[in-house]
């Protein structure tokens, strides 16, 4: 366990010592590596820290974070079960998306850190995620259908920021969400 953990934080200074993204590095306030259990099943996986996230070096503590902490209630996870990331790993300026400059610049890391903790299920959040990994597919028709990426079982889902504005997103989102524990289980 200690061993997947320690692999994962020298990906994390891996990421600062190859000066990754150096543009966005110099203007945010630092890492936002991701957090969570090493040994969860299900791997989180966001586009990019906003401003919450940028001052506390944590993903997903603002208002799309209190949703998906909601979310994972209804469905009996915590947190501290399941790990959760970026594509992008510093604040981008003023909340603008990531360039695809910036979010190949990230893969690799990401793919790292998939492979260390070999989650039996990665959960891609909001179209930016889910088209690093799936760039043909289009959200609001794979949402919540579960994917093939090779070995990876992928479940694309809508952002959890975007439910926030929509009420009817959030019921779909609600939806595919409580398809995890099933999809778990079948999984071996
Ligand atoms: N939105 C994201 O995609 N990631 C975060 O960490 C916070 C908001």
């Amino acid at each position: 366990m200690h061993d997947k953990q320690a692999r994962l934080e020298a990906i994390e200074n891996q990421i600062l010592n190859d000066n990754i993204a150096p543009q966005l590095a110099s203007s945010a306030t630092q890492l936002v590596y991701g957090s969570g259990s090493a040994e969860a099943e299900v791997l989180f996986i966001g586009e990019a820290p906003g401003k919450k996230e940028d001052e506390t070096g944590k993903p997903f503590v603002g208002a799309a974070g209190k949703l998906l902490d909601e979310l994972l209630e209804k469905i009996k996870l915590h947190r501290q079960d399941v790990y959760i990331t970026n594509i992008v790993k510093y604040r981008p300026l003023k909340n603008r998306d990531p360039s695809e400059a910036e979010k190949k610049a990230f893969w690799p890391y990401l793919e790292s850190q998939i492979e260390v903790i070999q989650p039996k299920l990665i959960v891609t959040l909001g179209r930016h995620s889910l088209n690093c990994f799936l760039p043909d597919l289009i959200i609001s028709k794979a949402h919540g259908q579960l994917q093939k990426m090779g070995k990876w079982n992928i479940l694309p889902i809508y952002h959890p920021a975007a439910a926030l504005y929509n009420g009817s997103l959030k019921s779909t989102l609600t939806k595919d969400f409580q398809q995890i524990p099933k999809i778990l289980k079948n999984i071996k």
